[in-house]
């Protein structure tokens, strides 16, 4: 077709536990494969995670380099690159939606992954956005611990009430039926006891 470039964007989207950097680096593997010029980046959310973490370990070693806003993603991307991957795009500031479309512009096939929904099945960060605009979404689902149904969710099961809680251990995988609203316990709270006036 006259004209074609090849841009596009295609988001992976899911909760905790559904494979979605799994999907992520079996399509980067596969352009890679096809001896296309990849990058993969992902966000700063911490610096404990600030390294570049190899993402694939096949002989072209991807490794995901970290920004801190989808500014810096756009000023990395290297000329002659052919596909953009972007790990955990939910942490990103909403302008990644505007980086993403120019990417895809410009011909480059951008493959995003994150999480749809926050702890509480909020719409996260920009991920609402960047699923209109994606010319391919896949829902990925994990394994619902209880009822090992098809599962949606990622359930808060330790921690505070911020929206971002990091490491897995504070979530589990759940389906809408088993599903339940999280509070922090108090001993996820800071030591604070308050004597509270006793209703009748
Ligand atoms: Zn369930």
């Amino acid at each position: 077709m006259d004209g074609y470039k090849g841009g596009w964007i295609e988001i992976i989207a899911g909760g905790m536990f559904s494979g979605k950097s799994e999907e992520l680096i079996r399509r980067l593997r596969r352009a890679v494969i096809a001896r296309q010029r990849v990058q993969v980046f992902k966000p700063i959310i911490d610096q404990r995670f600030a390294s570049e973490d190899i993402v694939s370990r096949d002989d072209r070693r991807l490794k995901a380099i970290p920004v801190a806003t989808s500014a810096e993603l756009r000023a990395r991307v290297e000329i002659g690159v052919q596909v953009v991957g972007i790990d955990e795009v939910q942490f990103f500031d909403d302008g990644v939606v505007d980086v993403c479309m120019q990417l895809a512009d410009a011909g480059i096939r951008v493959i995003a992954a994150g999480l749809d929904q926050d702890y509480m099945r909020r719409p996260f960060g920009p991920m609402p956005a960047l699923l209109a605009v994606a010319e391919e979404v896949s829902k990925m689902h994990a394994v619902c611990v209880r009822c090992r149904g098809a599962a949606h969710y990622s359930q808060r099961v330790a921690g505070g009430n911020a929206q971002v809680e990091v490491g897995d251990s504070s979530y589990e995988a759940r389906c809408r039926s088993c599903y339940e609203l999280y509070t922090a316990t108090p001993e996820s709270e800071p030591a604070v006891q308050l004597t509270m006036p006793q209703s009748a």
